[in-house]
């Protein structure tokens, strides 16, 4: 669907990364996992970028996370970050297939602003009963909070940050080749390529796997 949509608040949950909450438009629902896409116009030049669902549902409300790249990242991350609440932006979706479908153990591995899609898919499959797993890497951690609070729920947390453990370690300890269990993969393309090689190295594959590229 297209819509008109109210931000509701916009919150610092980590070094220049920011959750996005907004106004759920009637007749719209997502799965985490699943995005949206926000149009705006800056300095006169209309920009449309992608950004997946970090909530756990879209009751009430729903949230993305933003991460700002000041060195490779353009100018409508940051002009996002600049909104306040009570704006109105436009959006469209939700898109994608690769996203949380109730399995019973879901494993997500995160780079960067992939721990969006890390924290809504861990909290939406604990709140239903199932097992949840999370390998998140990036230079500064975001989210910690939400973190924390899945690991008191039992959900194992491995956080790599600075990339002073080996993601393929990481990814050794999480992953279990179950048939009931679903891998999961969001982040920029270069650290999909890491998980790739990671996978590879503990004897596993990307087979099966949902994946998300960010671009
Ligand atoms: C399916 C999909 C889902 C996405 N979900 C999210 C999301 O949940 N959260 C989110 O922050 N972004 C997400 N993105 C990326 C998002 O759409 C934008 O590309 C990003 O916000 C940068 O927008 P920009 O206009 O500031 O820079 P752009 O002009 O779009 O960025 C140019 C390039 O800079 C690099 N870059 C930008 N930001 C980063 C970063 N944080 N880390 C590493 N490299 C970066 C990338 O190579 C990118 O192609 C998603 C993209 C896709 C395709």
């Amino acid at each position: 669907m297209d819509a008109h949509v109210v931000i509701a608040s916009i919150d610092d949950v980590g070094t220049d990364t920011i959750a996005l909450e907004l106004e759920t438009p009637d007749g719209f629902s997502a799965e985490p996992g699943q995005f949206i896409k926000l149009t705006g116009t800056v300095d006169d030049e209309e920009y449309s970028r992608f950004y997946t669902l970090s909530s756990p549902n879209t009751d009430e409300t729903f949230e993305t996370t933003i991460e700002i790249d000041h060195e490779e990242g353009g100018p409508f991350s940051a002009y996002l970050a600049a909104l306040e609440p009570g704006d109105e932006i436009e959006m469209s979706g939700p898109y994608g297939s690769d996203h949380y479908e109730g399995e019973p153990r879901v494993v997500v591995i995160a780079g960067g602003p992939g721990i969006g899609p890390a924290v809504g898919i861990g909290e939406r499959a604990l709140a239903d009963g199932n097992e949840a797993a999370i390998v998140y890497r990036d230079e500064e951690l975001a989210h910690r909070a939400r973190l924390e609070t899945l690991a008191d729920r039992g959900a194992t947390v491995r956080l790599l940050e600075d990339g002073t453990t080996d993601l393929a370690d990481a990814v050794d300890d999480v992953v279990t080749d179950d048939p009931e269990e679903q891998v999961f993969v969001y982040g920029f393309a270069s650290f999909i390529e890491d998980v790739e090689d990671a996978l590879e190295a503990i004897g596993s594959s990307t087979d099966g796997a949902k994946i998300e590229n960010f671009g």
